[in-house]
């Protein structure tokens, strides 16, 4: 018997590892100091911050000085678009992401757009990727930002980012990567990918909410967000959040160590779920990438045909099952998936979809429980609907 709620929902957050929590709690409250304090509580603070942005700073190959902590992605996302692009308004205007970004770079688009920059969008094809023949027909010489996430937090796909930066760069504007649902998930060098700016977010991996990171390449021009005290080197004000950078650390570190492992473990659970849902289900389409090696390792997102998402989500929901439609940030609301829509899937496809991320505790009977009730509401949905029936030929003069 499987014990339920079971959790598939990690791409929208994960628990806190014990190690996190543990390593949390003592700068909750033996050594709670403010890191800019001068006195002994404040250096000892300080010393745990230090010893965070050098591990987190060695495990993606930046130097400490090239990280700075944030609230998490979207401060980070939001900083590197905006602080590039007001440090570059004089040399251009034009930006360029890809149309499947997190909406908190999607946002951060429009809201430049509206002060007079130009944003176009990278084409992406019927999985996800990138197009870099038309990326490289748009870059031109008034543009001063490329981003592109590492990978999708909605279909898995990762992201050609080594390939996005050259071409970034050959027109000398600035790169940025989205690494939000890559950091500790893939093997990550930021100076292997090239990139100048990278975002990064504890909670996707078994760390505390509220905290992240951005690497900045030593050197780049970027104007703050954050005004305010000191901290992080002047760039980003506000008293640091020790104890959630120690845990973040902590997570990170564990992720790191435990890397190879987990992914050859959730991606076996994944490829599991994927090849019985395909096999026993009809009229079910795999979103993403068909290649396992190109996918986040615990990434399977489907659309079904005549049902929507959301009724599938709740029947699951009912049955101990916590799932996703479309990316966490997103639900909730009635559009479709601007993602699925960017693959080229037609609206209907696009409203119908269910992301299903797994993780480092669930196990193999979950998986199988989970395709059977799949299977059973997926059934029961299509039996209540008269486009089903039509198409079965059930009924006849409609
Ligand atoms: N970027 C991506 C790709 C994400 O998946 C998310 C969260 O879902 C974010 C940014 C935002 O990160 P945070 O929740 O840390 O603000």
């Amino acid at each position: 018997m499987v014990k339920t709620p079971i959790y598939f929902d990690h791409a929208a957050t994960t628990p806190v590892c014990e190690e996190s929590a543990k390593a949390m709690l003592n700068y909750l409250t033996g050594t709670f100091g403010n890191p800019n304090s001068q006195h002994e509580f404040g250096r000892q603070a300080m010393k745990a911050v230090d010893e965070a942005r050098d591990g987190i700073a060695k495990i993606i190959n930046c130097k400490p000085s090239e990280l700075y902590f944030t609230s998490g992605g979207t401060e980070s996302d939001n900083w590197a678009l905006r602080g590039v692009a007001h440090a570059f308004k004089n040399k251009g205007k034009h930006i360029i992401i890809s149309p499947i970004e997190h909406a908190a770079m999607l946002a951060t688009a429009k809201a430049l757009e509206k002060e007079g920059f130009k944003v176009s969008f990278m084409k992406v094809d019927g999985e996800g990727f990138v197009d870099l023949e038309h990326l490289k027909s748009i870059v031109d010489k008034d543009t001063i930002f490329v981003g592109c996430m590492l990978a999708n937090n909605e279909v898995g796909t990762i992201e050609p980012i080594k390939e996005i930066a050259q071409i970034a760069h050959s027109v000398g504007a600035v790169c940025f990567t989205d690494a939000v649902q890559a950091a500790g998930v893939l093997k990550i060098d930021v100076k292997d990918l090239g990139v100048d700016l990278m975002s990064m977010s504890s909670h996707k991996i078994y760390g505390p909410k509220g905290v992240g990171a951005l690497y900045i390449r030593n050197g780049l021009r970027i104007e703050s967000i954050i005004t305010g005290g000191h901290q992080e080197r002047t760039k980003r004000g506000g008293t640091t959040n020790v104890a959630g950078i120690v845990g973040f650390y902590e997570a990170f570190r564990i992720a790191d160590r435990d890397l190879e492992k987990n992914a050859i473990y959730v991606s076996a659970l994944r490829d599991r779920f994927i090849e019985r849902a395909l096999n026993e289900i009809p009229y079910i389409k795999l979103n993403g990438p068909k290649d396992g090696s190109k996918r986040l390792p615990a990434n399977a997102d489907f659309s079904f045909d005549y049902i929507e998402g959301e009724s599938i989500l709740f029947s699951l929901d009912l049955a101990g099952i916590a799932v996703s439609s479309g990316s966490a940030c997103s639900s909730g609301s009635l559009e479709p998936s601007h993602v699925l829509l960017s693959l080229g899937l037609p609206e209907a496809l696009a409203h119908g979809s269910i992301r299903f991320s797994f993780g480092k505790h669930n196990t193999l009977e979950e998986i199988d429980y989970a395709v059977d009730e799949l299977k059973s509401a997926v059934s029961r949905l299509r039996e209540m609907s008269p486009l089903f029936k039509l198409e079965e030929g059930e009924i006849k003069n409609v």
